[in-house]
């Protein structure tokens, strides 16, 4: 009987040593189910987190995530270039990263309103900037707080651009309105009685010419310059003879150069061409010959040398030996409307538009403009243009 029931028990001990093994493997063979699962998840993660992160770096605007105790918990690219944190910013708070009070302020308004914030600011410099700051606050799908989102527009250079036509309309109205004046001032003064007198109307129809023509002179120049913003311009390229097109200008203002006593010298090499638009080459070395001619020295002389560049550009300068310019005015002379000095530029019959063109011009070639000048010392004004091909 006992062997019996010691037969027994040891059936049943084999049989539960069997199922506790079973279930051991089990156990074991389910953890490692669990571990590649996870360990499968935690790739997808670090993927979508990676996606998630170079998305965000490729955005113009800046980005910040804040947690609901304004904390930070996600930042792009853009963000910590603009206000110029590290990514280690991560945890901490907005005014640690930003050391803005206002973006603070934005941040901190949000939370308790529904609309999405729209605020500017302006960042000190240097570069000083002008943001937008977009600021929303953020509920998970049942509803509760989680955050806000900020998102930083740099509205800097539209502003500037803004500026820039402002103070351009403002300028065309000015220099629209001077010949204007004088033309309805000689009307007038015609009508009121003055056509019946001889020497009166000597004086005025030509004022009424003069100033007619400085409106057209004004008016293409202002067409020309809108052509080249917009990249209307047509260029017929060819391989141009410089030393010929420098001729047929100096020819073209040979007289109001005789005017000024101011002797023209061409020392072009013969056979150097450039790439460009014959029509358009001899426009940007009028405009730099007749400003020569116009601010050089009365009695001087300007000369125009040119030499091929070894990064196969010609570089072409036209040097006068006049008063020159004013350092602080050396960087600004390419501008729109900008003159050293404008009465002479107005006297002279300029639009104050001729090296803007020039600039504008050459750059359509793919060429590059510059100016050298000392005061009392002359100018030279350098412009490149990509050589022709032998
Ligand atoms: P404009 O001659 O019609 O005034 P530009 O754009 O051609 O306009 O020239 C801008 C300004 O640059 C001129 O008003 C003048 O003050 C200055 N400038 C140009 N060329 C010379 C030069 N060769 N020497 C001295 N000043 C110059």
């Amino acid at each position: 009987m006992t062997v019996i029931l010691l037969l027994l028990a040891a059936g049943f001990a084999l049989a539960w040593w069997k199922v506790l093994r079973l279930r051991a493997a089990d156990a074991a063979a389910h953890a490692r189910e669990i571990a590649v699962l996870r360990s499968a998840h935690g790739q997808e993660l670090e993927d979508h987190r990676h996606r998630l992160e170079t998305l965000l770096d490729s955005m113009i605007e800046g980005l910040i995530v804040l947690d609901p105790q304004g904390r930070i918990v996600l930042t792009n690219r853009a963000a910590e270039t603009l206000f110029g944190f590290s990514r280690q910013m991560v945890g901490g708070t907005l005014l640690e990263a930003v050391r803005h009070h206002e973006v603070a302020a934005v941040a901190a308004r949000v939370a308790t309103e529904r609309a999405i914030l729209d605020h500017e600011l302006r960042l000190e410099g240097p570069p000083a900037r002008i943001l937008q700051v977009n600021a929303v606050a953020l509920h998970d799908s049942t509803g509760v707080a989680a955050g806000s989102m900020l998102v930083f527009h740099d509205l800097t250079r539209l502003r500037e651009l803004e500026g820039a036509r402002q103070e351009f309309v403002a300028n065309v109205s000015h220099e629209l309105r001077t010949p204007l004046s004088l033309i309805k001032g000689a009307a007038e003064t015609l009508i009121d009685g003055a056509k019946a007198d001889a020497s009166a109307l000597e004086r005025l129809l030509p004022i009424i010419d003069r100033q007619a023509d400085r409106l057209t002179l004004l008016i293409d120049d202002l067409l020309l310059l809108a052509k080249l913003d917009s990249g209307r311009i047509e260029l017929r390229l060819e391989a141009a003879p410089l030393q010929g097109a420098v001729q047929e200008v100096f020819g073209d203002l040979a007289k109001r150069a005789e005017a000024r006593g101011v002797r023209l010298e061409n020392q072009v090499p013969a056979g150097l061409r450039a790439e460009a638009d014959p029509n358009r080459l001899r426009q940007v070395l009028s405009n730099l010959v007749d400003n020569g001619i116009k601010y050089g020295r009365s009695g001087g002389q300007l000369t125009v040398t040119a030499q091929r560049l070894a990064d196969g550009q010609v570089e072409v300068c036209v040097r006068d030996d006049g008063p020159g310019i004013p350092p602080e005015s050396l960087g600004r002379v390419f501008e729109r409307f900008y003159r050293v000095d404008k009465a002479r530029s107005r006297e002279q019959g300029g639009t104050g538009l001729g090296l803007a063109i020039v600039k504008h011009v050459v750059q359509a070639h793919g060429g590059q403009v510059r100016v050298e000048s000392e005061l009392g010392q002359g100018a030279a004004f350098y412009f490149m243009l990509p050589a022709a091909k032998p």
